[in-house]
């Protein structure tokens, strides 16, 4: 999915302090591709300690530009402005997507684009700030495999700390094919239906590998 660029974003000024670095925290770790390494187990993605992501969240105020401080709040450290007083809460972004089932097979997009390129995954994406889960869910299933879908219910949700991007909460619909015909979307390579034997071994995120493994279970 395309992410918007804010307008707060690109049009803060910052004040004339000496950098003490070239380059952002955030590209430093994606340049050492050192994020974008997979976890061994969905036990240790669950152990994943996300509490230093915030120094590589806002240097400098998102609202005013000044240099943002870091304070306790809520028993929590977190980035504050000193100038206008604004709070950055560090929270999880929330995702959507589908389970497709056709003949005891689910569906999976084969990534286009990083993180985890190559690899597949369930057809599910960010959330838009002014839609729902289940709008989104419908929308990404467009975007990614051309289908209409209806939604059938909740499959469930799921933690992603594995995302280098972010930390996703992900939830997951059932989902029954409306209409249209499977074409492989912007970000997608290829779209399948697998059979419990033919998963493929390298599929992103550890919560779209347990949602695979929880299909297939009640199988
Ligand atoms: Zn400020």
């Amino acid at each position: 999915m395309k992410k918007a660029k804010r307008a707060d974003q690109v049009k803060i000024k910052k004040p004339k302090i000496r950098r003490t670095w070239t380059r952002s925290p955030v590209t430093k770790v994606k340049e050492s591709g050192k994020i974008y390494k997979r976890k061994r187990s969905a036990d240790e993605a669950n152990e994943t300690d996300l509490t230093r992501d915030i120094e590589k969240t806002y240097k400098y105020c998102p609202r005013c530009g000044a240099e943002m401080i870091n304070k306790r709040i809520d028993h929590k450290q977190r980035k504050v402005c000193p100038v206008c007083k604004f709070v950055f809460y560090h929270n999880p972004v929330p995702a959507a997507g589908v389970v497709i089932e056709k003949d005891n097979k689910i569906l999976l997009v084969k990534r286009k684009y990083e993180p985890y390129k190559g690899d597949w995954c369930l057809p599910a994406g960010f959330m838009e700030y002014d839609e729902s889960p289940q709008k989104c869910a419908i929308r990404e299933t467009k975007e990614e495999i051309n289908l209409d879908v209806e939604l059938e219910g909740l499959f469930g949700v799921y933690s992603g700390k594995d995302d280098p991007r972010t930390h996703a909460v992900l939830v997951m619909y059932w989902a029954k094919v409306k209409g249209g015909e499977i074409k492989p979307g912007d970000d997608a390579e290829e779209v399948r239906f697998f059979g419990k034997d033919q998963v493929p071994s390298n599929i992103a995120f550890l919560a779209h590998r347990q949602i695979i493994k929880e299909y297939f279970e009640d199988k």
